[in-house]
């Protein structure tokens, strides 16, 4: 762009009336204070264009009406010629609404001709040139901020890479440190170095996150999701944290939202894991409650609101408008003794922001506060939402002592045409149970909670049994922290079942028995069939957890609390599949798996999948677990869409059926036991690259596969023997492993 703020402006003046030029000439020529401008002056539009092509220019002053153009086409065509060039348009006395408009199209500004004259004409055009310069000079300031955060955010990206990989070592070494036999003291200090390094990795995301978006590079993904799924597997990990505290953790959904949607699921879990880890974070006790409802019209229906309400230590109002800035934390002692970054809330407001919404806050101290945010969403047409049923005329009791607890489970309760009675306390629920029954109309469910004031849900039942066997399925409300062998107490006691708080809409609809378990709801497809499925872990909640992940789905679950109950499980029952925790007592789970696989090997029975449950995504142990035999890892804290997931991809992609033609039958185990011989000695072959022998056993393997029926075997000798000629070693490494792996998973259909 020239630099005129000096030097004279170059205009160009197009106009084909000789006494309009004259005026404008003179006008402009006129003003005392700036230099006068150095003026062009045409008078049709060719010749206009003509110069605009051959000289620079920094501005036009163009008439409308010329012989050979008149109007909007008149500014078009110079417009086009130089598009960033700045324009006023001269239009007659009862043309002013077409100079608005061009201004609108691109124009500078207009002048009604006899209007302006003299030095304000003057005035006029300059003004306008400034205007187009600070517009010019904003969009490259604009741009070139944006670029300073990209640089920024690369910068911090590559940065916290750099953090994250050690930090990762530390944090997993603190934690195997905290495996072998510490002092109490020493255990204390290893705890605080793990708990500095949990901080800093999630100071580190954080920054990241949030230069990422202010950068404008957050791209936000729009694929399908279930809402009710969602909240569900986000809240089931902060449920175990807010019943360590005693609090109360629920949610509903409004009936009438869409629950089948489309966005970015993995920001709106971060946003939700956010205000909710907070409430339980600030809430000492009382409960949390997270409500959904519609925030738009009828015919915005993706537009939703979520409020987070808690009965914590509240803000003060001096403080409410400070609590979305960075690093704002508003008692810091609170905050040191409940932890946390300053940056959560600044991550959520840019990210609602980014899906259409806005964040607020109302608080009281010492009351509680409410975190609202709304963000709009797409709508999956292809979802189906299963309709409320229309009473049956069945009822059903609940017994639990916070009052929104039971308003939330009769709603769900009643969606599915039961008709339900709340009350507070055990004993009443004995009383009004034992009054149903005799009076010939017992209730078809009991709700009890396991912990309820004076008497729990438990006790409740034995009285209840006392009285004799009732007609009425009972069901036990555990909190995720629940007493270990409460499960086995349920079966023992012949209950219906349990349901781990926050209650769900899918875990309730399978006890209340109605529909079958929706594929889509659980990611269960049809077409798995029931599977025995070891579970391995030493805690007891973790187990309760995977348990209720998987109640109502075909499978059994068999448990083991370490390693070595594990493999005297395992080689009794034979199970599909195992889900083995690495890190336990007595025997851990790299040496009970390496066992199995022993086992295994030494029986020729084919391989069974297992799943590893670790604390800690680090590639390290990943590592670990695949070099003991696992096939593929979840990470804790588990949800329970992964693992139905995990458990899907494990035994669907474990396994590669081969038909073999009847005739050569018993040939085949003999031919893929030679070809596992033919790995160990590709093996010894790469150590010494031995061209040779990959060559040869390539060559055979070409020639030899697809007779038996193994293609792949035939695919994978000819990359062999290919590589082989051409001294590729890593070609060779990658073909053997993959030839390791197929051997290992393939089986010959019955
Ligand atoms: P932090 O990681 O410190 O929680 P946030 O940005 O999420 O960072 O929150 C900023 C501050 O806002 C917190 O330190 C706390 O002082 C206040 N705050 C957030 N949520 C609540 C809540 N539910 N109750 C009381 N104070 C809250």
């Amino acid at each position: 762009m020239p630099d005129t703020s000096d030097g004279p402006l170059r205009i160009l003046l197009v106009e084909d009336s000789p006494e309009d030029a004259e005026i404008v000439q003179r006008g402009l020529r006129r003003s005392r204070r700036v230099p006068p401008p150095d003026l062009a002056h045409v008078s049709c539009l060719e010749e206009a264009l003509d110069r605009l092509g051959a000289d620079a220019f920094d501005f036009v002053l163009l008439d409308l009406s010329l012989p050979d153009s008149s109007g909007t086409e008149t500014f078009a065509a110079v417009h086009e010629q130089v598009p960033g060039i700045p324009i006023v348009v001269m239009t007659g006395l009862d043309d002013e609404e077409l100079g608005a408009q061009l201004v609108r199209e691109g124009a500078q500004d207009y002048i009604v001709k006899g209007e302006v004259r003299g030095a304000s004409l003057h005035r006029v055009v300059r003004h306008a040139f400034e205007r187009h310069r600070n517009r010019i000079a904003l969009e490259q300031a604009r741009e070139d901020a944006l670029e300073a955060a990209r640089a920024k955010s690369d910068f911090l990206s590559a940065m916290s890479h750099e953090i994250r990989t050690p930090l990762n070592s530390v944090l997993g070494m603190a934690d195997l440190l905290l495996e072998t036999g510490l002092t109490a003291e020493q255990g204390r200090y290893v705890g605080a170095l793990s708990n500095a390094g949990e901080t800093l990795l999630e100071l580190i995301n954080g920054i990241l996150d949030l230069s990422k978006a202010q950068a404008g590079m957050l791209k936000l993904d729009a694929s399908p999701f279930e809402l009710e799924t969602l909240l569900e597997s986000t809240l089931e990990v902060l449920a175990y944290t807010a019943h360590k505290k005693d609090l109360t953790l629920a949610y509903e959904i409004h009936p009438d939202v869409t629950r089948g949607l489309v966005g970015d699921r993995a920001r709106l879990r971060q946003i939700v894991i956010n205000l909710v880890g907070n409430a339980i974070k600030f809430t000492d006790q009382g409960e949390i409650v997270l409500s959904v409802t519609p925030a738009g019209d009828s015919d915005d229906e993706g537009r939703l609101r979520f409020s987070v309400r808690d009965t914590g230590i509240g803000i003060p109002p001096d403080k409410l408008s400070d609590v979305f800035e960075r690093f704002c934390q508003v008692d810091s002692q609170a905050t040191r003794t409940r932890g946390g970054t300053g940056l959560g809330l600044a991550i959520s407001k840019e990210l609602v922001e980014r899906m259409d919404g806005q964040m607020s806050v109302e608080s009281e101290p010492g009351v509680g506060s409410t975190f609202s945010f709304t963000a709009r969403f797409g709508i999956d047409q292809t979802a189906t939402s299963s309709p409320a049923t229309s009473p049956d005329g069945r009822r059903a009791l609940v017994a639990d002592d916070s009052p929104t607890e039971r308003r939330i489970l009769r709603a769900l309760i009643e969606r599915h045409g039961l008709q339900v009675h709340e009350v507070e306390r055990s004993s009443e629920a004995v009383a009004e149970l034992l009054r149903a029954r005799k009076s010939g109309q017992p209730y078809a469910y009991a709700f009890l909670d396991c912990r309820m004031p004076e008497v729990g849900g438990f006790r409740a039942v034995r009285e209840l049994h006392d009285d004799g066997f009732g007609p009425e399925r009972v069901v036990i409300l555990l909190n995720t922290n629940h007493r270990p062998g409460d499960v086995s107490e349920c079966e023992r006691l012949g209950l219906h079942g349990w349901l781990l708080k926050p209650t769900t809409e899918s875990h309730l609809s399978v006890l209340l028995d109605e529909r079958t378990i929706d594929t889509a709801h659980t990611g269960q497809p049809d077409e798995l069939p029931p599977l025995r499925i070891l579970l391995v872990d030493d805690s007891p909640d973790n187990r309760a957890l995977v348990c209720a992940y998987l109640e109502g789905t075909p499978h059994q679950v068999e448990t083991a609390a370490d390693g070595a109950e594990a493999v005297a499980r395992f080689k009794e029952n034979l199970h599909d599949l195992v889900l083995m925790d690495m890190q336990m007592p007595v025997m851990d789970g790299c040496a009970a798996t390496r066992t199995i696989r022993a086992w295994e090997a030494q029986e020729g029975r084919e391989r069974t999948p297992i799943l590893a449950l670790t604390a800690y995504a680090f590639a390290e142990e990943r590592a670990k677990s695949a070099d003991a035999g696992c096939d593929a890892h979840l990470t804790k804290p588990i949800r329970k869409a992964e693992l139905l997931e995990a458990i899907v991809s494990a035994v669907g992609s474990s396994r590669v059926i081969v038909e073999v033609d009847e005739e050569i039958r018993d040939l085949v185990p003999g031919y893929l036991e030679n070809r596992r011989t033919d790995v160990e000695k590709l093996r010894q072959a790469v150590e010494t690259e031995d061209h040779g022998t990959v060559r040869t056993l390539g060559h055979n393997m070409k020639g030899t596969g697809g007779g038996y029926g193994f293609d792949p075997i035939s695919q994978i000798g000819a990359v062999l023997e290919q590589a082989a000629k051409q001294g590729e070693w890593d070609g060779i490494r990658m073909a053997l492993d993959e030839l390791s792996e197929y051997l290992e998973r393939v089986q010959v259909a019955e």
